[in-house]
């Protein structure tokens, strides 16, 4: 049986041109897969019946069963995903009221090696990567579920996109050519994978690259993010300012704000310092309390303060909205088991 999510229009063509049907049909089963979400062969009412009862034999539509949904007051979503051999990951849709955006958050591993001491994914440790038809099935599942079609697409759900680039590289393509979601409309973000960042500067990438920096000198990143130790804040400038020479393009620098640790007047003007070559807009994430961490989230005031410092440097600085967090959807919540 062929799993429908996940193919391109070329392996869509393979399966009509068994069942003597013509492109035009491979192209209307693929509209219905990417841009109308059905959740059934049946629902692919422009294609006759006995046509239909013939695919069905030969193929469906998913193969992913969602375990769990919640919605957080804010209209968030969070969908737990199990694919067929028994591994899930979370999935979050993300809707802010005054735009008509619907970003999905997409895991890109089932768990993440990088263990991040404020992160409760990588407290999961690392389990698998997932295939790009997995990430895409998170997406589609969203969509077939809300009935939306989704518009932007973050690499931020569990795992570390660039330690999976293949898949992360190839989702993306589909997310660009099937969903149409536009390159700019999709974003990877990495705690700073260097061989990864120069794959991206390599192959000229237009979407957004965000980097979790979260500390302004090497002591203190080492504490937060062990990566720190492999590719230190050096070498990441180095490929920073590469990747900005090749692409062109801004990148996101994102700032986990934890209470007396790195929201400091002094590591405000030490980040200001390292960033001030780098062609970028800031954005601080005020922490999301995980389980059994005793870090705090900032008051509104020493976050406003930091902005402040910042943007004093000339940077573009924004606050990040929390979503979700009554459903433990919010950045770096995202486990991925039933507990
Ligand atoms: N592995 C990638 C992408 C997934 S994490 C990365 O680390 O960039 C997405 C974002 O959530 C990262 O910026 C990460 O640092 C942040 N994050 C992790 N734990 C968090 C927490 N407890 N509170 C707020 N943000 C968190
Ligand atoms: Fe992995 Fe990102 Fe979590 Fe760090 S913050 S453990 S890289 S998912």
């Amino acid at each position: 049986m062929q799993v429908l999510a996940g193919l391109s229009q070329k392996e869509i063509e393979k399966i009509t041109d068994v069942l003597h049907q013509s492109k035009f049909r491979a192209r209307q089963i693929h509209n219905w897969i990417y841009l109308k979400s059905a959740r059934s062969i049946d629902e692919m009412t422009d294609l006759s019946r006995e046509f239909r009862e013939e695919l069905k034999k030969v193929a469906t539509v998913t193969d992913v069963k969602i375990k769990v949904k919640q919605e957080s007051t804010d209209g968030t979503l969070k969908y737990l995903i199990e694919y067929p051999d028994g591994a899930c990951v979370e999935t979050v849709l993300m809707r802010f009221d005054n735009r008509a955006n619907l970003t999905a958050c997409v895991s890109s591993q089932v768990g993440c090696a990088v263990n991040c001491s404020f992160c409760a994914t990588g407290k999961r440790g690392f389990i698998r990567n997932l295939t790009y038809k997995e990430i895409i099935e998170q997406v589609l599942t969203i969509q077939r579920d809300t009935g939306l079609k989704v518009t932007n697409v973050v690499f931020m759900g569990q795992g570390e996109p660039l330690l999976n680039l293949d898949n992360v590289l190839k989702a993306m393509e589909i997310f660009n050519e099937s969903f149409q979601i536009g390159q700019r409309r999709l974003t990877v973000s990495t705690s700073g994978i260097i061989p990864g960042i120069n794959r991206l500067a390599e192959l000229d990438m237009q979407s957004t690259l965000a980097l979790s920096l979260h500390a302004p000198n090497h002591e203190l990143r080492k504490n937060l993010m062990p990566i720190e130790d492999k590719y230190n804040l050096l070498d990441l400038k180095s490929a920073l300012k590469n990747y900005v020479v090749k692409t062109g393009r801004r990148i996101t620098i994102e700032y986990l704000l934890i209470k007396n640790l790195n929201d400091t007047v002094e590591c405000a003007k030490q980040l200001a310092e390292y960033l001030y070559d780098i062609k970028c807009n800031v954005n601080l994430i005020p922490y999301n309390p995980i389980f059994d961490k005793d870090y705090r989230r900032p008051s509104n005031n020493a976050i406003m303060k930091f902005k402040c410092l910042l943007e004093h440097s000339g940077k573009k600085v924004t606050v990040r909205l929390e979503r979700g967090a009554d459903i433990d959807a919010a950045c770096g919540q995202l486990r991925g088991k039933v507990d």
